[in-house]
């Protein structure tokens, strides 16, 4: 793509609340249920039945806007977006059009050079899921489950300020890292609780008008969104490039061809005649309301990474890790709780806990060793009662069993050997057996160090105290 282009991106996020009922009625939202055993009447639109706002989505949608920073609207409305759809049984969806609870908003991406960039975030609605039809395999027509009708959404649309795709993915990182904070959704893209909807367009650097945009949906993963994302700008550039006019189209991004195709085109775009639901009185939001949910939020992201910096004095590199999950921040601050040295856990953690947990498959709140037994583990290797290597093969038996560290040192007589006398005779045993590296390392190779404290490592059962070995040895090859 030649340079001359500008990205321009907004993206519309479709949020699933983890309630555990719908928005409008009482009917349980547990996934994975045998198809049309969770809808309602009132999810099904029949005749007579009136909707009942659910006021857990309602503060989940306000935590959310202060969480970004938003004005949360006092009084908003919820309005009808009619269309016709098999998967809508009531020939429209519960939505917020012209007031929605939250906007004005903002979230901060971590930009190239670790800097911070503002993306707006105009308004996020709350609204209702539609079903899913599902088409058969064999072509053999459609069926349709009623049961995510009516489950709460929050749509959180950005402003057009987003610049590339990495921009973009580093925007959904950032909202997902924000939503588990504030644990308000489960935040799995394969099974729909995040869905990305992305606006592109492309202009001539410099440019102030936005060029024609393209709406690209079905982007499953957080990769099919930089992949889809990538692909369209390419599309785009080249079509300007050769001096064509981008159309004004929707497009479905087909992971497995990684190519998108186009779903609809201008003409086809519905115009959905929103009007207020007469069904449901506004909305309104006391500011009693809001104190008693700001009250109860939990610190965010960017505060946690700054006080992580300034009160554990760690490397903005190393706190972006540790932050990236709530329950893996708090696991490190647990462990450094219960005694642990920051910088220690830091290392633990990202070195060993992390490699752990993806070896075996697991999530940090799977991870069976506590905090407090991790930092038993990390006080053993401080105080030198067992040396580092050793440290890491406890720990991989930790996990494995009930046992603390102090247990399974004692039971596996695992206790570093510090004893000077004993470890002597070893490195006078290695020296006297390695004639030819020790003529070797007098005559200058120096790295064969290594070489003799691995055998000395070796034949003291990889429990003997390096720093002891490292003294003992110096002295021994050096000497004569
Ligand atoms: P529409 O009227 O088509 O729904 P909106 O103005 O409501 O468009 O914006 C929908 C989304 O599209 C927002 O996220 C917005 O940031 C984004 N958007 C609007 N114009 C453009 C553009 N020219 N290029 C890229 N994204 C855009
Ligand atoms: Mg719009």
């Amino acid at each position: 793509m030649s340079n001359e282009w500008e990205v321009v991106i907004g993206l519309e996020i479709h949020v699933q609340l983890a309630t555990s009922s719908k928005i409008f009625s009482g009917a349980s939202t547990e996934y994975g249920a045998e198809p049309n055993t969770q809808a309602s009447l009132v999810d099904l639109g029949y005749p007579g039945v009136l909707p009942v706002l659910n006021s857990e989505a309602v503060k989940m949608a306000i935590m959310f806007g202060l969480a970004i920073n938003a004005d949360i609207a006092s009084h908003s409305i919820f309005a009808r977006k009619n269309y016709f759809y098999p998967d809508l049984p009531k020939g429209y969806q519960i939505s917020q059009y012209e007031l929605p609870i939250v906007h004005d908003g903002e979230l901060f991406i971590r930009g190239d050079n670790g800097k911070n960039k503002r993306i707006g975030i105009t308004r996020a609605h709350l609204e209702e899921d539609a079903g899913k039809s599902i088409h058969a395999e064999n072509g053999d027509g459609t069926k349709v489950d009623f049961n995510r009708c009516g489950v709460p959404l929050v749509e959180i649309v950005s402003e057009p300020v987003i610049q590339s795709s990495e921009e973009a993915k580093a925007y959904l990182v950032r909202l997902k890292q924000i939503l588990e904070y504030l644990n308000i959704c489960d935040c799995n893209m394969e099974k729909g609780n995040l869905r990305c909807d992305a606006n592109i367009s492309v202009r001539p650097l410099g440019e102030s008008k936005f060029g024609v945009k393209t709406e690209m949906k079905n982007m499953n993963s957080f990769r099919g969104v930089e992949r889809g994302l990538t692909s369209e700008i390419v599309r785009q550039a080249q079509v300007l490039d050769e001096g064509g006019e981008v159309e004004q189209v929707t497009l479905l991004w087909n992971e497995a061809e990684q190519k998108a195709e186009v779903m609809r085109s201008k003409e086809e775009a519905h115009d959905y005649r929103y009007f207020p639901d007469p069904d449901l009185v506004p909305l309104s939001v006391s500011d009693n309301n809001l104190d008693s949910i700001r009250s109860s939020l939990v610190e965010m992201p960017y505060e946690r990474e700054e006080r992580f910096v300034n009160q554990y004095g760690l490397r903005l590199k190393d706190v972006l890790v540790l932050t990236s999950e709530k329950l893996l921040a708090d696991y490190f601050e647990e462990t450094v709780s219960a005694g642990a040295e920051p910088a220690e856990a830091t290392k633990w953690i990202m070195g060993e806990m992390l490699s752990i947990i993806k070896d075996g498959g697991m999530s940090v709140s799977s991870f069976p060793v506590t905090p407090d037994q991790f930092a038993g583990l990390l006080n053993s290797v401080k105080n030198d009662t067992v040396n580092v290597a050793t440290g890491k093969d406890i720990l991989r038996r930790m996990v494995k069993s009930d046992l603390t560290a102090a247990e399974i040192i004692k039971k596996e007589g695992l206790a570093q050997v510090s004893d000077e006398s004993a470890l002597s005779e070893a490195v006078a045993h290695v020296v006297a057996n390695n004639p030819d590296e020790l003529g070797r390392y007098r005559e200058g190779k120096k790295a064969l160090f290594g070489f003799f404290m691995g055998e000395v490592m070796k034949v003291t059962g990889g429990k003997s105290d390096p720093k002891v070995v490292k003294k003992l040895l110096t002295s021994s090859l050096e000497s004569d």
